[in-house]
């Protein structure tokens, strides 16, 4: 490229571009954790369901499932700059699971679990104004839920250390407020079945992300919170909105 070349941005596309891998880290350990596909449970927890205006999810019907691309993930302790393209960022606190190994076809939900490498929290930011719109027309909801930096998650803990979590404590706290707080086992649909609802839509792979849904008390977030997100007694995960 000389300089003075009226296209420099096109000379660069030029090149076959190298592409990182999306990566979460491992609690206690060297090595990273590459990130495939990030899947979302919606509507997991009844007293969230209704705030949003939803009926919850019943047991005997699928979970609502949604997408975010992998390169969303956001690392412990970072400050992520407020998203173009709303005025209403909200937080939705998670359990997270990782997968370790994957399976073709579908998966019983009694062997769901032995596909879980490790444990985290996140959180599923959410673009509430444009999810409002898609739902009241109809529409998808990536814009709302699928964008960059929208997924924050914790180092991922190893299922030999975090066990399977049934009960622990969900919880958020912005600028040192609990906004939202509940125990894993009022969610509707466990792990295993999550796992195994996903693996009849899609082929689970190592590397795949679960958020599990989030309790009530959602609402936004604003330039200079801070934020800490906690499976009490496994993971913390802490942030910031820029101011
Ligand atoms: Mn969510």
């Amino acid at each position: 490229m000389s300089a003075g070349d009226p296209h420099p941005e096109a000379a660069g596309a030029s090149r076959v571009p190298h592409v990182e891998q999306p990566e979460v880290a491992i609690r206690g350990r060297a090595g990273i954790f590459p990130v495939h596909r990030i899947y979302c449970v919606g509507r997991n927890f009844a007293d969230h369901a209704k705030e949003m205006g939803a009926e919850p999810s019943k047991p005997s019907e699928p979970p609502v499932f949604f997408m975010k691309p992998a390169d969303a993930v956001v690392a412990d302790g970072a400050t992520i700059p407020y998203p173009r393209g709303t005025s209403e960022l909200h937080h939705e606190v998670e359990l997270v699971v990782a997968l370790g190994a994957g399976s073709d076809g579908v998966v019983a939900v009694e062997d769901a679990l032995a596909l879980v490498f490790g444990y985290s929290v996140g959180i599923d930011l959410t673009r509430r104004d444009l999810q409002a719109r898609a739902k009241a027309r109809g529409l998808p909801w990536d814009t709302g839920k699928g964008f960059d930096r929208s997924a924050p998650v914790a180092a991922i803990v190893p299922v030999a250390e975090s066990g399977h979590p049934v009960d622990a404590v969900l919880s958020l706290t912005v600028n040192d407020r609990v906004l939202q707080r509940a125990p894993l086992s009022e969610m509707i649909f466990g792990v295993a079945e999550v796992l195994h609802e996903l693996s009849k839509l899609y082929d689970l792979r190592a590397g795949d992300l679960v958020f599990m849904g989030t309790p009530a008390g959602v609402g936004p977030l604003r330039p200079g919170d801070r934020y800490l997100a906690a499976v009490e007694g496994l993971a913390t995960l802490t942030g910031a909105i820029a101011a």
